[in-house]
């Protein structure tokens, strides 16, 4: 099967993957802020880590895979007020915050098994590892690398930055971050500098979400999770942490700082980062209006969107381009993928009804080599579907008398599409829809009204046809014989 090599973030190079305790691997990802609905960024996020997950359980790893569920504290990071996001959308929605967590954590993994994404092991919330975070905030404190000021404890990172070097994951230099760092944040004029962050912030009154600390009533800032339940699940030091991008800066160089003070070295061996998706060749971004929901997908209820999109074409589409390149959403690009992965799921189906030769004409072996020698090179899924695509063609002219495969062949074949195509890369054939009840249920009715017609009873034939108007059915009469379809 090879080595698998992973591309670390941290030293920027492409690394051979050795756990530090193997055969167990403990994985842990940063997953949703659950005050929204997700959009297509998180499903290439949530995919791009389920294809890690699955291969390296794949190649016989015990893995742990941790993906928190943010659901307090994100307030630094949100540009537009400093207020807590689930907070606002509460308030909003005249709910209970945990109402709105609950709520959009649902959705979450009702999309995300649709996708076919795994369920992480475990799945820890900020909001129920409070003593944890405390506990980390006091060490910090006690080391000497956070203050306090009006109740609120800020990490110093000029300090740290004079020890150790903040910006070491982003490649980001101090003095370029103090001009840079924006100033008009709640709390900003309490911080010593304006690129420390915040560890625990004193609640307004308006806050609905605090718990109390030897500082204040408050609640944790948001870097501090990761780093707490990091920890508590898979000890000071793991091997893998990943997250989107946009992760990288501040909020994974903040977890980095926190646990060399904290635990006395950085968190992880290897960093790994999935990369943005841009749509028609734009940023995504809810203000600009292209931020497409995965529900939306789902139905194509989306302006820009010319059609409905199953959630395995999604899949497919996201795995078809590596996780570390952009990637542009375009209806075209959807289309193709829808396209292609109907080429695979029935190349499948031929492959399971090929009659067996007693000699094969095409060499076969490289493709297993070639596909796993792709999923070795840092998750190179676009080149490993290739390779796939390659054996399609040997399939059909297989099929069609052109080629031919002995029976060691063909189960070689199969098992190489059981294991990629379905166990790795996590597609399946989509859940069969209930089409054919449909189509059988209509067709019924519609002959109940031919015999109608045929005993000249009209009215009945027409009470037929008007009834399945109403639901949405149009009714033909052609020359052929009678027609249906679905109005939109
Ligand atoms: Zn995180």
């Amino acid at each position: 099967m090879g080595e698998l090599f992973v591309y670390n973030s941290f030293s920027r190079e492409k690394e051979m993957f050795t756990p530090l305790h193997a055969p167990n691997v403990g994985l842990y990802v940063c997953g949703p802020t659950v005050y929204g609905d997700p959009h297509l960024g998180h499903a290439r996020s949530a995919i791009t880590f389920d294809l890690l997950f699955r291969y390296l359980k794949f190649l016989g790893y015990k893995v742990r895979y941790v993906r928190n569920i943010t659901d307090v504290g994100h307030l630094e990071n949100d540009a537009d007020s400093g207020d807590d996001k689930l907070l606002k959308k509460a308030r909003l929605e005249q709910l209970e915050p945990m109402e709105v967590a609950k709520y959009y954590t649902d959705r979450y993994h009702d999309m995300m098994d649709a996708l076919n994404v795994c369920r992480p092991s475990i799945e820890p919330n900020a909001s129920g590892h409070i003593m944890e975070q405390i506990d980390m905030v006091q060490q910090i404190l006690d080391a000497g690398f956070a203050y306090v000021i009006n109740g609120s404890v800020y990490f110093d990172v000029v300090k740290y930055n004079q020890q150790y070097r903040y910006g070491q994951l982003s490649g980001r230099v101090i003095e370029d971050l103090f001009s840079t760092t924006r100033d008009n944040l709640e709390g900003q004029e309490e911080k010593r500098n304006s690129v420390d962050f915040a560890l625990w912030k004193k609640a307004q009154p308006e806050h609905i979400m605090r718990w109390k600390s030897p500082w204040s009533e408050g609640f944790p800032g948001w870097h501090l999770e990761c780093s707490a339940m990091g920890r508590k699940y898979l000890g000071e030091k793991f091997d893998i942490h990943g997250g989107g991008m946009d992760l990288l800066f501040p909020h994974h160089e903040s977890e980095i700082a926190q646990s060399q003070i904290a635990n006395g070295d950085t968190p992880c061996k290897y960093w790994m980062h999935n990369n943005m998706i841009t749509v028609n060749g734009q940023k995504m971004g809810k203000s600009l209006g292209n931020s497409i929901m995965l529900e939306e997908f789902f139905k194509g209820s989306h302006k820009l969107l010319e059609q409905a999109y199953t959630p395995m074409s999604i899949r497919f589409f996201i795995l078809q381009a590596h996780y570390r390149s952009t990637l542009d959403f375009s209806n075209d690009a959807l289309q193709a993928a829808e396209k292609g992965l109907n080429r695979l799921l029935k190349a499948y189906d031929t492959l399971n009804a090929l009659k067996p030769s007693d000699i094969s004409s095409v060499d076969i072996g490289s493709l297993e080599k070639d596909c796993f020698a792709a999923l070795n090179d840092d998750l190179n899924s676009p080149i490993a579907i290739s390779v796939l695509f390659d054996s399609v063609r040997i399939i059909n002219s297989v099929n069609e008398g052109k080629e031919s495969l002995t029976k060691e062949d063909i189960e070689s074949l199969t098992k190489l599409y059981n294991s990629v195509l379905f166990d790795i890369l996590g597609l399946k054939k989509e859940e069969k829809s209930d089409t054919g009840l449909t189509d059988n249920l209509i067709k019924f009715v519609l002959d109940l009204r031919q015999k109608a017609k045929a005993n000249k009873d009209f009215a009945a034939s027409d009470k037929i046809r008007d009834e399945l108007n109403s639901m949405g059915i149009a009714v033909k009469d052609t020359k052929d014989g009678t027609v249906w379809e679905l109005k939109n």
